[in-house]
C-alpha cells in the first residue's frame, strides 16, 4: 500500500508507509491518503467483533497495513494497544453512545496515540533512536506520551505551557518517566508550537538527531480511529439496530469523523454522518452554504474542539471526490453554544441519569437535532471536565480510582525558557 498527498491529483509522488508515517504531513503540505480503499468482508468483521475488539481490529489493521508489516506483529500491536473496553451504551430510548474514553488518558485519542506509538517503534526497529517532538495545550500531549510510553528506541519530548494545562493533564504527562520527557515552557501554547516548528526547520540539528512529530493528521493516528466505527456498527446491529446507522461525531479537527468515513469507504454500512461542533462552526457553516471560511477559534466549554481551521478538512473533501453535492447527501452538521452544551449536560443527567462531558454533550444534541437512528460517539470521560459539569448540575462527578492514583503520583518535568537554543541543547542531551 502506498500513500499519496490529497493535493497530488496526478499522483506523481508516492510514499511507503514508513515515509508517510515519519513525515506526518506530505511535502506539498497536503494530507496523506491511502492509494485505494481496501475492501473488508463485513461478515468476517461481524464474526470477529463477536470475539473481541482486538480480534476485529487486528483483521482491519492487517487489511490496510498487511503488505508493509508482518501480520503477526500487527496482531501483537493491536492487542497491546486496544486493551480496554469500548461499550455501546443505551442511555435513553433509541439513544446509544459509543464510549471511547476507557483508555489510559480517558479520551478517544488513546486509540490513535497507542497504535501510532507501537507502530512507529516497529517501523523504526534497527534504526537510529528517534525523538518524537510534540507541543500540547493538554490533551494531545498526554495521549501521545501514554501512546509511546516504554516503546523501545523512541523518546518523547512534550512541550506544554507552564501553568496553563489542567492539574490532571499535567499529572498525566509528568508521572510516566522512562522514555517520556515533559517540558514546562515559560510561555503560551503558541510559543510551544513555534519552538517545535523551529526544531523541525533546524537542518543542522536534524542532521545530528532523528526527530519526528506525532501530529493528529499522521496516518498512523488517523487510520486506527476507523476501527471503532466498525465496532460500533457491529454492536449496534447486535443490539437490534435496523437498517444502517446514523453516526454522530463531536468534531474539532475532523480527524475522528473522517476516519469514520474511511471505514465507510472500506465497506462499513452507514446511513448518514452527523458532525457536531461547538461555537466554532466552520464545517456546519460549510455544509450549509458550500463555502469554507476558516477563522480564528473561539474558546468554549468543549475546548478540545476549539478549532477555527480544521486540519482534516481536506480529507473530508477528498473522501467525497471534492464533490459538495456528495458531501451534503451523506453528511449533516450542527453547532451549539456553551449555554446549550451546559443545558444538555443537565438534561442528559436529569433524563438519563448519565454524566456526559461537554464534547459528548454536543454529540447528544446533534443526535437529537438530526432525529438520528444509530449512535453518537462519546470522546472523553466526564471526570476530565469536572468543573464544566459542576457548573451544569451543581456537583462534581465522582473521580474514578485511576484518576485519583495519577493525581497523587510524583511529577517530574524539565523547565524551559521560550528559547530555541535551550530546546536544541535539551534535545541533544537526552
Ligand atoms: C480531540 C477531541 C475532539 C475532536 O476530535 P477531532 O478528531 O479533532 O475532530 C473531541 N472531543 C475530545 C474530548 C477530544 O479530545
Amino acid at each position: 500500500m502506498y500513500f499519496y498527498s490529497n493535493r497530488d491529483k496526478s499522483r506523481t509522488s508516492k510514499f511507503n508507509l514508513r515515509d508517510a508515517a515519519f513525515l506526518g504531513l506530505a511535502p506539498d503540505g497536503g494530507l496523506f491518503m491511502p492509494e485505494y480503499y481496501p475492501q473488508v468482508d463485513m461478515k468476517r468483521v461481524e464474526e470477529l467483533a463477536e470475539i473481541s475488539f482486538a480480534d476485529m481490529a487486528s483483521y482491519l489493521a492487517c487489511t490496510i497495513f498487511g503488505d508493509d508489516v508482518n501480520p503477526e506483529e500487527i496482531d501483537a500491536i493491536v492487542r497491546d494497544a486496544f486493551n480496554f473496553e469500548v461499550p455501546l451504551v443505551e442511555i435513553g430510548k433509541g439513544v446509544k453512545v459509543l464510549e471511547l474514553f476507557h483508555g489510559p488518558t480517558f479520551a478517544f485519542k488513546d486509540f490513535g496515540g497507542r497504535f501510532m506509538g507501537r507502530m512507529l517503534g516497529l517501523l523504526n526497529k534497527g534504526g537510529d533512536p528517534i525523538i518524537v517532538l510534540t507541543a500540547t495545550s493538554g490533551d494531545t500531549g498526554s495521549a501521545v506520551a501514554h501512546g509511546f510510553w516504554k516503546v523501545p528506541g523512541v523518546k518523547v519530548i512534550v512541550l506544554y505551557p507552564k501553568g496553563k494545562v489542567s492539574d490532571f493533564q499535567e499529572a498525566q504527562m509528568t508521572t510516566l518517566g522512562e522514555n517520556i520527557f515533559p517540558l514546562a515552557v515559560n510561555g503560551t501554547f503558541d510559543d510551544c508550537q513555534a519552538l517545535v516548528k523551529a526544531s523541525f526547520n533546524n537542518k543542522d540539528l536534524r542532521s545530528r538527531v532523528k526527530i519526528t512529530s506525532a501530529n493528529s493528521i499522521n496516518i498512523l493516528r488517523w487510520i486506527p480511529q476507523s476501527f471503532y466505527y466498525f465496532w460500533g456498527y457491529c454492536q449496534w446491529k447486535r443490539q437490534g439496530g435496523v437498517g444502517d446507522p446514523d453516526i454522530v461525531v463531536p468534531s474539532g479537527n475532523y480527524g475522528n469523523i473522517t476516519a469514520g468515513m474511511l471505514a465507510w469507504k472500506m465497506g462499513m454500512p452507514m446511513n448518514r454522518f452527523i458532525a457536531g461542533s461547538n461555537a466554532n462552526d466552520i464545517v456546519p457553516a460549510f455544509l450549509e452554504s458550500g463555502s469554507y471560511n476558516p477563522k480564528p477559534s473561539v474558546q468554549t466549554v468543549a475546548n478540545a474542539m476549539d478549532v477555527g481551521a480544521p486540519s482534516n478538512f481536506e480529507r473530508l473533501l477528498y473522501l467525497f471526490d471534492d464533490d459538495y453535492s456528495k458531501i451534503i447527501l451523506n453528511v449533516k452538521g450542527y453547532s451549539y453554544s456553551d449555554a446549550e452544551i451546559k443545558d444538555a449536560i443537565k438534561e442528559i443527567y436529569d433524563n438519563c441519569h448519565y454524566l456526559s462531558d461537554p464534547h459528548s454533550a454536543v454529540g447528544y444534541l446533534s443526535y437529537k437535532a438530526a432525529d438520528a437512528s444509530g449512535f453518537y460517539l462519546s470522546t472523553a470521560h466526564p471526570s476530565k471536565f469536572a468543573s464544566v459539569i459542576n457548573n451544569s448540575i451543581g456537583f462534581n462527578p465522582e473521580l474514578p480510582v485511576e484518576f485519583k492514583k495519577i493525581l497523587n503520583l510524583k511529577r517530574t518535568f524539565g523547565q524551559l525558557n521560550n528559547s530555541e537554543e535551550e530546546l536544541e541543547k535539551y534535545i541533544e542531551k537526552i
